[in-house]
């Protein structure tokens, strides 16, 4: 038989507007767990989460059955966030400590763990910390990519790695607790870890105080420094334990491993950093885009500012364009002439092609004609630049 004493207090702390924290503790099981989202949708993850594995574990209070109790809980969570499009995002840590009965009826504490509420081990004073983050700088620590230290301050450290109604499976961490009478056990929200330094959770929680007090202390304590989030704690004291004739270890689950699923965000903080970081990515593309299609607009643009008499089936035509062109676009005739290339001075007919860049079709026109009439002026021996630019302008209108 184990037996334990217990408890708890949420708090929603000095700077949310809700408690998106959700505990529930009884003679046999205990369970936190920090919800996230906007809209209210962080509490009814969390809250959907206690009804949820509560409810599994009191049909089946196995190891299996509670864990069975978790992944129904992660597919409730994740159906109630693709319903509702305002719940969208939503999800929750959960850590639980349940006395669970095995083949050989032994009822011995296991943990059950995803996201980053904790579990710490209070035994004479010193502090365990039993449960793994999974948060990316703190999966990065385990890595050996950042150092505890680095982890501390990194921008990482909120971003989870795994979550209840996330995704469609989900990884849970399963432990066997190996507890004497007298043993402490803490479960908390990151509201509490993330305000207390190990130590004063140590002095705070192992102090032999009745653990309602401690549990208050706690809180307070939380809030003292800063209270930056939901706080939530839960004390067990054990009276009587008896330990699992087969104890456990391990992960599981069919998630792909956290390094694959780094990027995805789920705390308060690193939701509102991942929206900002879609709308950067978004604002990014949409800037490449903008870019793309600007240079395609200038380049056209530039293909096609000038035009050029070129010889065009024996009479002068008009091309828009660059003569060699530019990238694909190629020039193109816009319009004809009645002037006979023949019927151009012999440097004017070389010159046609590529010198003569006029900035619009009129001023082509204008000069094609002014080509022509420069050679009827050489036919006839005379004339003046007046008469060129009156007979330019005759054969334009
Ligand atoms: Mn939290």
């Amino acid at each position: 038989m184990t037996r334990w004493r217990y408890a708890a207090a949420t708090d929603i702390g000095l700077v949310r507007e809700t408690n998106q924290d959700a505990i529930f503790v009884d003679d046999s099981i205990a369970i936190i767990a920090d919800g996230m989202g906007g809209h209210a949708a962080g509490e009814v993850a969390s809250a959907m989460t206690i009804d949820s594995v509560y409810d599994g574990y009191l049909q089946d209070q196995s190891v299996e059955g509670l864990h069975r109790a978790i992944e129904t809980a992660n597919n409730t969570v994740l159906r109630e966030a693709r319903d509702n499009p305002n719940r969208f995002g939503m999800g929750t840590t959960i850590v639980a400590v349940g006395l669970t009965r095995d083949k050989a009826g032994v009822v011995s504490p296991t943990m059950f763990h995803v996201g980053d509420s904790r579990v710490y081990q209070l035994r004479d004073g010193a502090l365990r910390q039993l449960t793994e983050d999974h948060s990316v700088a703190e999966e990065w620590v385990r890595m050996g990519r950042l150092t505890p230290e680095e982890a501390l301050h990194h921008p990482r450290r909120h971003q989870l790695t795994r979550g209840v109604g996330v995704e469609d499976t989900i990884d849970i961490d399963v432990m066997s607790i190996s507890a004497q009478p007298g043993d402490r056990l803490l479960l908390c929200s990151d509201g509490l870890s993330n305000e207390l330094s190990p130590e004063g959770i140590a002095r705070l929680a192992g102090v032999p105080v009745p653990l309602d007090q401690a549990v208050n202390d706690l809180i307070e304590a939380a809030k003292l420094s800063g209270g930056h989030d939901n706080i939530s704690a839960i004390l067990l004291e054990f009276d009587e334990v008896e330990l699992a004739t087969k104890p456990i270890k391990r992960t599981l689950g069919t998630t792909p491993p956290p390094v694959a699923q780094a990027t995805r965000p789920m705390s308060h903080r690193a939701k509102r950093q991942s929206s900002w970081l879609n709308w950067r990515v978004g604002a990014g593309s949409i800037f490449a885009i903008a870019i793309v299609v600007g240079f395609f607009v200038v380049l056209h643009w530039y293909a096609y500012s000038t035009y050029y008499l070129a010889p065009d089936h024996g009479v002068i035509g008009v091309y828009q364009g660059q003569p060699s062109g530019v990238l694909w676009f190629k020039p193109r005739l816009v319009a004809g002439t009645n002037y006979s290339y023949a019927q151009l001075r012999t440097a004017d007919q070389a010159s046609l092609n590529a010198t003569i860049s006029e900035p619009s079709l009129d001023a082509a026109l204008t000069y094609a004609a002014s080509l022509h009439s420069q050679w009827q002026a050489s036919q006839i021996g005379s004339t003046t630049t007046t008469t060129v630019a009156t007979t330019t302008t005759t054969s334009k209108g």
